[in-house]
């Protein structure tokens, strides 16, 4: 959104809009000074500090529907922005004018000069890329957007199993309020009494998310999974701190962890040991008991995901759960697998102290592109006390001396999804999703047997929600699991997670949002790739070594390739009613990532600068 406001204003627009804002609170500086009140800042750009009684301010004030900032019994903050009208600043002004018992009786004001040190004023040009200087009309801007759009495979085209994403439906009826005033044009630091709606939301989802992971309390103020984990481990932390034990740092993870884990340990300043997985991707246990008995002294955590990252319910969690305690450590579970749980099992059932849960995966929140993340913690009883805090809004536990987020409840609008989701499905039909969602991993995991191996399954040969299959394989054919992933995509199908947590494979989680039809639509797609690769003849492999396929590729005028065009876009049947057009062939996989390119001008441009 704040990137569309960019392009739909461009330089120009943006420029306008700051110097409106500004010329607005230059004016009503003016008109304040004319009553003969002191304005303290300096400088500013749209932000006053108006040196008067602030609780007499603040009776007439919200008589009048106003929140102002009251910095301190004799100071008050007022922050013009865009949406501050001729109106409103003179319903501003009427509320000065009441408590000074005088009224501004000079007209309009002339504003010569700004309020900002002159020698700071921007003179480099900005937003230069022609996409900020393209969409300015409505119609413009909506035709760009949906070209955009047509760019994406998303989940109104066709299912996105992305292992341990959980990228489930978000309904409409639990999204709508999110467009509702009434929710969603509320300051974060408004008086609690004028939010009431919003508390009593807040306080049910709170109350919900205890129960389902069978904790004591919870904090909604972390914004995604890996800040969840910063704020868990800052209260393991505080806990060790309050008992006299601020020595212990050490943090257990295991190596099949998701990335976040040992970066969130590292910022929350723990030291990282690592700990082996056995070959059936399980803790592997000797390493697990030496390395907790070496560190018995120092041990502050273990921070384990459950159902593990390779999908199986660890059957021996408790064990390991157990004797972390027994040496002293915390236990901190990562619960972006909590859709395998749900109703069935929980957080505190296994052991552990402390969880995440990410209410863009498991929750219904959509997620992608970034946000909006919603990353609440829940812990037991004795952890209860350190839940973050807030400096401006009273929330959190007692002893707690730490803020995560800017705003007390986190991403607060976005918690209205979720609270619709459990406040719609009920116990009852949680556990049902969670059912359905396992079911869902363990048809496809059935279906997939003989085209593909199922690197890790439980005991009892099944998986939790979600299942890894092997792609190392088809190396004898010169295929590699990104060449699976883009060939998918000709398929009308996002790829599932490629190369996490074992590299070359693929980690598929159907969710239980898909019905049966797009489940055997997906594995057939799998099953027709595979004997794509099977067919050992030439085409096969250059189907999916040249994919994806794109419109423009499949009507140019030479086709030089061993397989027809019809091949290559309609594999099977079901395409040519639903098919997807990517819109670009490969980009240069990771090589990006692992190597820096400079994109400043060159170093001859600067010497003669
Ligand atoms: C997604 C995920 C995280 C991180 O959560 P974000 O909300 O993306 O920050 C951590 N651990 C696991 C296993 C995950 O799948």
């Amino acid at each position: 959104m704040a990137g569309m406001y960019a392009v739909y204003h461009g330089p120009k627009g943006l420029k306008k809009i700051a110097k409106r804002i500004h010329l607005n609170a230059a004016k009503l500086e003016k008109k304040l000074v004319d009553l003969g009140l002191s304005q303290l800042n300096e400088y500013y750009f749209d932000t006053l500090k108006i040196n008067i009684n602030a609780q007499a301010i603040r009776t007439e004030a919200e008589k009048n529907e106003i929140n102002f900032h009251y910095i301190d019994k004799e100071t008050v903050g007022i922050a013009i922005n865009e949406t501050t009208d001729e109106v409103a600043l003179l319903k501003i002004l009427n509320v000065f004018e009441a408590v000074v018992r005088q009224k501004n009786i000079n007209g309009k004001v002339k504003i010569e000069n700004h309020r900002y040190p002159i020698d700071q004023k921007r003179r480099s040009p900005y937003l230069t890329h022609q996409v900020f200087n393209s969409f300015h009309s409505e119609t413009a801007m909506m035709r760009y957007i949906k070209r955009l759009e047509r760019k994406d495979l998303s989940l109104n085209h066709s299912m996105i199993s992305l292992g341990s994403c959980t990228m489930k439906l978000n309904a409409a009826a639990e999204m709508l309020p999110l467009s509702w005033p009434r929710w969603s044009s509320i300051h974060p630091f408004v008086p609690k009494e004028q939010a009431k709606g919003y508390h009593k939301m807040l306080r049910r989802l709170e109350d919900q998310l205890s129960e389902i992971t069978g904790f004591h309390a919870t904090s909604l103020q972390p914004n995604s999974g890996a800040q969840g984990e910063y704020s868990g481990l800052m209260v393991i932390r505080a806990y060790h701190k309050s008992r006299g034990e601020a020595h212990r740092n050490i943090c257990l993870i295991p190596s099949s962890a998701h990335g976040t884990n040992p970066a969130s340990a590292v910022m929350a300043g723990m030291e990282v040991v690592v700990v082996k997985t056995d070959e059936l991707g399980n803790i592997d246990w000797s390493d697990f008991s030496e390395k907790t008995e070496e560190h018995r002294e120092n041990l502050a955590a273990l921070m384990i995901t459950y159902p593990s990252t390779h999908g199986v319910f660890e059957a021996n969690i408790k064990d390991i759960t157990g004797k972390i305690h027994a040496c002293g450590g915390q236990v901190y579970m990562d619960g972006a697998n909590m859709n395998a749980q749900v109703g069935l099992t929980s957080p505190a059932e296994i052991g552990a102290d402390v969880c995440h849960l990410n209410l863009h995966k498991t929750f219904a929140i959509p997620h992608g592109g970034g946000g909006p993340g919603v990353g609440p913690i829940c812990v037991a009883a004795h952890l209860a006390d350190f839940l973050p805090q807030h400096p401006v809004v009273e929330t959190g536990g007692k002893a707690s001396k730490d803020t995560i987020s800017a705003a007390p409840w986190g991403s607060a609008l976005a918690c209205l999804i979720s609270y619709g989701y459990i406040e719609m499905l009920g116990g009852s039909g949680l556990k049902k999703a969670t059912e359905m969602a396992i079911l869902n991993a363990n048809y496809i995991s059935k279906r997939l047997e003989g085209a593909y191996d199922i690197l890790y399954t439980g005991e009892k040969g099944r998986t939790a929600h979600e299942l890894i299959i092997d792609c190392r394989p088809f190396k004898k054919y010169d295929i590699e699991v990104v060449d699976i992933a883009k060939r998918l995509m000709d398929y009308g199908f996002h790829a599932p997670t490629v190369s996490f947590p074992v590299a070359g494979t693929m980690m598929i989680e159907p969710t239980e949002s898909e019905n049966l039809e797009e489940i055997d639509r997906f594995c057939d797609a799998m099953i027709s790739i595979r004997m794509e690769i099977d067919s050992g003849e030439e085409a096969g492999i250059a189907l999916l070594k040249n994919a994806p396929h794109t419109l423009a590729m499949l009507t140019a005028d030479d086709w030089n390739f061993p397989y027809s065009r019809q091949r290559a876009a309609y594999p099977l049947a079901f395409v040519m009613d639903n098919k997807f057009w990517p819109a670009v062939r490969r980009l240069d996989e990771a090589f990006g990532d692992r190597n820096l390119i400079c994109s400043c001008t060159s170093i001859e441009d600067y010497a003669k600068a």
